[in-house]
């Protein structure tokens, strides 16, 4: 490392607490610093070239070096650096954005609330599901149903709604009305005999048993990503969703797809719900919204939803809610222009041509021998290590995908440890030289963890 990167490490040591980090061992280790991005590479402060087969977290569809982005920015930064759409207020880009992904989403979801992250989003979902509720005269409909292994974000509500416990532990989470069902994971959580049919039987009697032993009066909404991202990559099963939706007609409660990973392409089609086959009442955007060049995520209603909060806001005189930044007129140029060249580059279509070559690529590595289950749709993956028969993950737990995603990286690929998972997500942008490339890569790092767990 040179001077520059040593100091640099010294100082991050000394003064930044990361996110989903263990900070004492950070203390011992030093950061990985990424220094610059060219297409689907970065490289880090020793020069060191990567793939980033993970597009930064799940989000960088453009790749790492869009200038179109930078002089969005840059032009819209000289223009009007900051409006903000409080009040009757608005500005051109926010405009722009709300009409453009009224356009790209479902015909039925037509209007848009701006924040800027995921996790404000979902918390922003759950203030206005109990605000429409209050405003129709239903106070106790108020309960919501996720999943184990959902990842809905980390603020106190959307952090309650992910079913994970590495996000509860220590938080007093959950901390709103939640209950968490089971993970759509036919491989895993499949009983013995059962088809996969009968599995999504199961799971929506499953829904269907929580609602009626909890009252259908108070249960405001379901929630769920059309394919689990950040809880492991779970695809799942044939019918799964279209039944959810059902079930949440039947009990008048909101169906909510949080698309902040599956929306814009990634599982091949422009939005998860639209590969599942299923109309959500709200959609969740973020991440390939903007490519995460700036931080940016949209609600998206229905005109049913809206009315109920907007006739509430002109009961109660205003929409007591919104950020400083929502609709923030650079954040919004930036997702603006990002989303014109998804569609000019086609991106969408590229993630389902390419979506062959990866995932069978990807399905070779089931001859791997610490490999359980290899599973994702699109561009999206999850290779789960366990034993094939047993389907009993190794001991300690997580530690095979961390040596998998630590080979990797020295192979140069970024990759993710996700519990018992590595995950792939690569840049919508991606060639087939480009999955040859990382499939070549991920060979390698796996070749190694086998001599590694000898
Ligand atoms: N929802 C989903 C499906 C996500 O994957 C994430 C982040 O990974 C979030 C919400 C939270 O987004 P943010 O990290 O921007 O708060």
């Amino acid at each position: 490392m040179n001077e520059l990167s040593n100091s640099l490490a010294a100082a991050d040591i000394a003064h930044q607490l990361h996110p989903y980090t263990n900070a004492r061992a950070h203390e011992e280790k030093g950061p990985m610093i990424i220094t610059r991005g060219d297409g689907i590479r970065v490289y880090d402060s020793t020069g060191k070239e990567y793939i980033e087969g993970m597009a930064g977290l799940w989000s960088v569809a453009v790749g790492f070096s869009e200038d179109r982005l930078a002089k969005a920015a840059y032009d819209q930064m000289l223009k009007l650096p900051y409006y903000h759409t409080f009040a009757h207020k608005s500005t051109e880009p926010s405009i722009r954005l709300a009409e453009k992904l009224a356009e790209m989403t479902p015909e039925h979801l037509t209007r848009c609330f701006f924040t800027n992250s995921g996790s404000e989003a979902n918390d922003t979902i759950v203030k206005m599901v109990w605000f429409m509720n209050n405003a129709l005269g239903r106070p106790e409909k108020k309960k919501f149903i996720a999943r184990h292994k959902g990842y809905h974000g980390i603020t106190v509500a959307s952090g309650s709604l992910t079913g994970l416990g590495g996000n509860h532990r220590d938080f007093d989470l959950p901390a709103i009305p939640v209950t968490h069902l089971t993970t759509p994971h036919f491989w895993r959580e499949g009983a013995e005999g059962e088809t996969e049919a009968d599995f999504t039987a199961r799971l929506l009697k499953e829904i269907e048993d929580t609602i009626l032993a909890e009252g259908p009066e108070t249960i405001a909404a379901f929630i769920g990503e059309p394919v689990i991202g950040a809880g492991g990559v779970f695809v799942p099963p044939e019918g799964y969703w279209p039944g959810v939706a059902a079930l949440c007609k039947k009990y008048d409660m909101l169906l909510i797809a949080d698309e902040v990973i599956n929306g814009f392409g990634r599982l091949g089609t422009p939005f998860g719900s639209q590969r599942y086959d299923f109309e959500p009442d709200i959609m969740t955007l973020s991440k390939q919204i903007s490519s995460s060049y700036m931080p940016l995520a949209a609600i998206m209603l229905t005109d049913a939803v809206y009315d109920v909060i907007a006739d509430n806001t002109a009961k109660l005189g205003s929409f007591g809610h919104g950020f400083t930044g929502s609709g923030h007129p650079v954040a919004c140029a930036v997702g603006l222009e990002n989303l014109k060249i998804i569609e000019e580059k086609d991106l969408m279509g590229n993630a389902a041509r390419m979506e062959a070559p990866f995932q069978e690529g990807l399905r070779k590595l089931l001859d791997h021998p610490l490999v359980g289950e290899v599973r994702g749709v699109g561009l999206i993956a999850g290779i789960e290590f366990a034993d094939k028969t047993t389907k009993v993950n190794y001991a300690p737990a997580g530690s095979v995908a961390a040596k998998a995603a630590a080979l990797c990286t020295e192979e140069g690929l970024i990759a993710r440890n996700v519990y018992e998972t590595l995950a792939l997500c690569p840049p919508l942008i991606v060639t087939e030289e480009d999955v040859a490339e990382i499939l070549a890569r991920l060979g390698r790092a796996l070749d190694r963890l086998s001599d590694w767990a000898k």
